[in-house]
């Protein structure tokens, strides 16, 4: 598999990968294939170091967690740099959705993950001679495997979540982005962090599944489907507990009363933000019939004004690699060929060097064709004329994903109940892609998006096993339930069991 002219190379028996930068497709530098004897050595160090590192007081973890918001601070040119040469993406994105979004997820864990996962009594509503204490754990040594999208903001999330929990980190980047994780790792050396409580693994897919296959107590995947079906195939294999975070092919639903100026500069900067290269992008477009003609007209008119580039300004910077916009084109190809309209764009950019597809709109798609059925990942706007808000949402529905999707209504109660409707992890209401941003917000797919959750109390305690620990407040002698078992206690427990849960007191007690 081609991947920015990754050029493979053995050296000293080991494989590396020579990369560069998709936009300029200038050489970036190389990497050294991790294989398995690396990664589990990677894994016994953080095993050795984990106990003590969950044995600090959250407030010290989190001291490391708000020393590296200020070297982020501090070195914020120089990492928007990094990224910017093995991503393609305009400075102003490699800022706002990769270092402020890890400024506040480093913040915000290190703040309060003690209250989230702090120990909890619940009150029981049975057995009220004992007492119920929550107490939540680290699982240990966490595995975290990422895809290049947002290789700074992706690798520091989880890690933030799974460190405060107390767990040890062994992160395998993806090949095609592994620079902004190894400066996430220098950052961590620089403020102190111990000795393999993170360490980076690099490589490719190799390594990804010798990590999956090394014996670690838990993988954070984030990535396709295709490679999530893998690691939970593998995951399965070990009972090793997992989260995915998968693909997408977010609807979005334009009810006749939206906003249409709004709605329309929020379905282009939800299809071409980050060249379309996002798990929550808005992937296909859903207008109802009496507004269609004028949002399509405003969403071609925002689109011919987006500069598309490598250097200055510019608001849509490249597509990482080769096969990336294989994808993309085949999808239009597709689609052209069953009838859509390209009203803008729609071919690979000739002016610029690396890899850059013009941000297009297409208009009479339907369901057969590829582009509103697979997840495209490029800077395509497909919009779909429906008779009304019911059609809109059988199609958004009609999916095999189920990440996120967006409404556009001024009826905030309608918008909620729309939402509703839908089937994904998450739906926004006038607004897209935001779900991961809001910190609180668990986020996370139905359907082949993915298992399980990240981020918010429910993300922080996945990296956790949550101890249940049952105290006697009583000290009796004896239990009711114990021996010896006679027809007398049978009797009592008949009476109990009528009385508890067949008389309206009783249920009212219980
Ligand atoms: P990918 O699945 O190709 O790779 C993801 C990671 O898995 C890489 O680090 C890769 O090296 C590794 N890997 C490959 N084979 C492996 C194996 N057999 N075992 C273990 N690891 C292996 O994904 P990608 O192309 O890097 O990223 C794009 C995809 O990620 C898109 O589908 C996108 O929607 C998805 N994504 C999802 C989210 C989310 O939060 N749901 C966020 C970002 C991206």
């Amino acid at each position: 598999m081609a991947v920015v002219e990754k050029v493979e190379a053995e050296v000293g028996g080991r494989r590396r990968l020579r990369l560069s930068n998709p936009a300029t497709l200038e050489p970036i530098g190389e990497i050294e294939v991790h294989d398995a004897s690396d990664v589990r050595a990677s894994i016994e160090r953080a095993r050795k170091v984990q106990p003590a590192w969950a044995e600090l007081a959250f407030e010290e973890r989190g001291r490391f967690l708000e020393r590296a918001v200020r070297v982020i601070i501090e070195r914020q040119d120089e990492i928007v740099d990094v990224i910017v040469s093995e991503t393609g993406k305009p400075r102003m994105e490699a800022l706002s959705a990769e270092l402020i979004s890890s400024c506040d997820a480093l913040q915000f864990y290190a703040k309060r993950a003690k209250g989230l996962l702090r120990d909890r009594s619940i009150p029981l509503h049975l057995m009220r001679t004992k007492k119920l204490r929550l107490v939540c754990k680290p699982v240990g040594v966490v595995g975290i495997i990422t895809p290049w999208n947002f290789p700074f903001a992706l690798t520091i999330n989880p890690t933030a979540q799974a460190l405060m929990a107390g767990n040890a980190v062994v992160l395998k980047p993806s090949e095609v982005t592994p620079f902004s994780a190894l400066l996430l790792d220098e950052i961590f050396a620089a403020v102190g962090l111990p000795e393999g409580v993170f360490t980076v693994v690099t490589g490719d897919g190799e390594t990804g599944a010798a990590l999956v296959d090394a014996g670690v107590d838990k993988i954070s995947f984030t990535g396709s489907v295709r490679t999530g079906r893998r690691v939970a195939e593998a995951c399965g294999r070990n009972l090793t507990p997992c989260t995915l975070e998968l693909g997408g092919k977010d609807p979005m639903v334009v009810c006749a009363d939206a906003d249409l100026d709004r709605a329309a500069r929020g379905a282009v900067f939800g299809a071409f933000s980050n060249s379309g290269q996002v798990c929550t992008s808005t992937e296909r477009v859903y207008v109802v019939d009496e507004v269609a003609e004028a949002f399509t007209a405003k969403c071609v008119e925002l689109t011919s004004e987006l500069r598309q580039g490598s250097s200055g300004e510019f608001d849509v910077g490249a597509i990482i690699w080769p096969g990336q916009i294989d994808i993309i084109e085949s999808h239009v190809r597709d689609a052209v060929e069953k009838g859509a309209r390209v009203l803008t764009g729609g071919r690979r950019n000739p002016n610029e060097r690396g890899y850059f597809w013009e941000p297009t709109v297409l208009v009479d798609v339907d369901h057969d064709m590829a582009i509103m059925r697979d997840e495209t990942f490029g800077p395509v706007l497909p919009i779909m004329r429906v008779t009304d808000e019911n059609e809109a949402l059988r199609f958004a529905n009609e999916t095999g994903y189920g990440l996120n999707a967006n409404v556009w209504t001024k009826d905030k109660h309608r918008g909620f109940e729309l939402a509703r409707s839908i089937e994904s992890g998450s739906v926004v209401v006038n607004d897209c892609m935001i779900t991961y941003g809001v910190t609180e917000s668990p986020f996370g797919g139905v359907k082949q998006s993915g298992i399980g959750r990240v981020n918010g109390e429910m993300g922080l305690k996945g990296y956790c096993n949550v101890q249940s620990i049952v105290i006697d407040r009583m000290g009796a002698k004896s239990e009711p339930l114990w021996y010896p078992y006679s027809n007398d206690k049978l009797g009592r427990m008949k009476k109990m069991m009528r009385f508890l849960w067949g008389t309206s007191l009783g249920r009212f007690l219980s």
